[in-house]
């Protein structure tokens, strides 16, 4: 048989190569791929082991993750980052609109200040020292402040006739510790129900109460309204029993800390501005004012009070060595008559009383700046 004798011619060869030289190729065949086996099981050993360094919660994810729930993956960090650009930018939009709505709520609006005018002196009216109607012009003024988160401190005191009177005190503590007081009397002169004389005031503080919880002014400001201010009866000094009675409690630390009072005083009708002392005090606060009013274009002049006595409760303080001064308005007909109605307040003179004791205020904090 042909196959017998090709086998036995090719005992010990194939073809070409040795039948030796087979065995060992395929030895070391086997040999190459032993080790690239155990090579890689332990490469992929060392990987695993350098995964559970970092952390076995970590690696596994990513180890028996397919490449398109990576994809997904990288789609959900990046919308993740661009969602966190999104609130970071809305955040921002948030402050911008509330520093906005913060700008326009610490305005002066007169028609807030006018409307003060018309409830105390339309709806509660006339106010005589010591009466119901001024009681309940003190517990309308203590409502109003107690809505703008002021805690109103109510000072008692009593009047020659047996009567009683009150001051309430408000306050908005500044940056430094010096006070600038700003007085308004919310009583009247009966038969008037006082709207100029002196709701208007009281308007214009209530108002200026508002911004100034919303504002940090410098000083701290103590708003006073001050009970009692019109004569009771024929004599010509028995009048500003509430400031006359503040000025006689304050302890001289208390007194040390006050730069300046401004008594709010008629401020709602006339065609002249004012501001007026006794010229008995220091006039530093009239000089200072003065010279703010020339720069602002606020057209104010000087009058002296007439006579032995202040005219408005800036008396007392300014009799107690207090820079004091009273800010008006001139000349009014109706002044302690029954048409002292809120229907003759002109909102102009409101307005710019308001805007000066602002920019006063804002002045101080330029100053502190300098
Ligand atoms: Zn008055």
């Amino acid at each position: 048989m042909g196959g017998l004798k090709d086998f036995a011619k090719r005992k010990g060869k194939v073809g070409r190569f040795s039948r030796r030289k087979i065995w060992l190729f395929l030895f070391l065949l086997i040999l190459g791929l032993l080790a690239t086996c155990l090579y890689a099981q332990g490469f992929l050993q060392g990987t695993r082991i350098n995964q559970s360094r970092v952390g076995k919660e970590l690696a596994q994810p990513f180890e028996e993750t397919s490449a398109s729930q990576r994809l997904v993956l990288r789609r959900e960090r990046s919308s993740n980052e661009t969602l966190d650009k999104l609130i970071k930018k809305m955040n921002q939009l948030v402050k911008t609109a509330a520093k906005t709505a913060q700008k326009i709520e610490a305005r002066f609006y007169t028609a807030q200040a006018i409307k003060h005018i018309k409830i105390i002196s339309g709806e509660i009216g006339v106010r005589q020292a010591g009466s119901k109607g001024e009681s309940q012009a003190a517990d309308y003024i203590e409502k109003v402040l107690s809505s703008y988160g002021y805690e109103v401190k109510r000072q008692k005191f009593e009047l020659p006739n047996g009567r009683s009177s009150e001051n309430l005190i408000a306050i908005a503590p500044g940056q430094l510790d010096r006070v600038l007081i700003l007085g308004a009397h919310y009583d009247s002169k009966p038969p008037s129900p006082g709207a100029n004389d002196n709701a208007s005031g009281v308007g214009v503080l209530l108002e200026l109460a508002r911004i100034y919880k919303i504002r940090h002014a410098v000083p701290t400001i103590k708003f006073i309204f001050f009970g009692a201010e019109e004569m009771i009866d024929t004599n010509p000094d028995h009048h500003h029993y509430g400031s006359r009675h503040y000025v006689a409690h304050l302890s001289p630390g208390e007194k040390e800390k006050i730069f300046g009072m401004f008594s709010v005083d008629m401020v709602g009708y006339g065609n002249n501005f004012h501001v007026r002392t006794m010229k008995r005090g220091s006039q530093s606060l009239v000089k200072k004012l003065l010279s703010l009013t020339r720069q602002k274009g606020f057209n104010l002049t000087f009058r002296k009070d007439e006579g032995r006595y202040g005219w408005s409760v800036h008396e007392p303080f300014e009799l107690a060595g207090i820079p004091a001064a009273w800010l008006e308005w001139r000349n009014d007909p109706y002044y302690h008559t029954p048409r002292d109605t809120y229907i003759h307040i002109r909102s102009f003179c409101v307005e710019t009383t308001g805007k000066l004791i602002i920019s006063f205020l804002s002045n101080l904090s330029e100053e502190k700046r300098d």
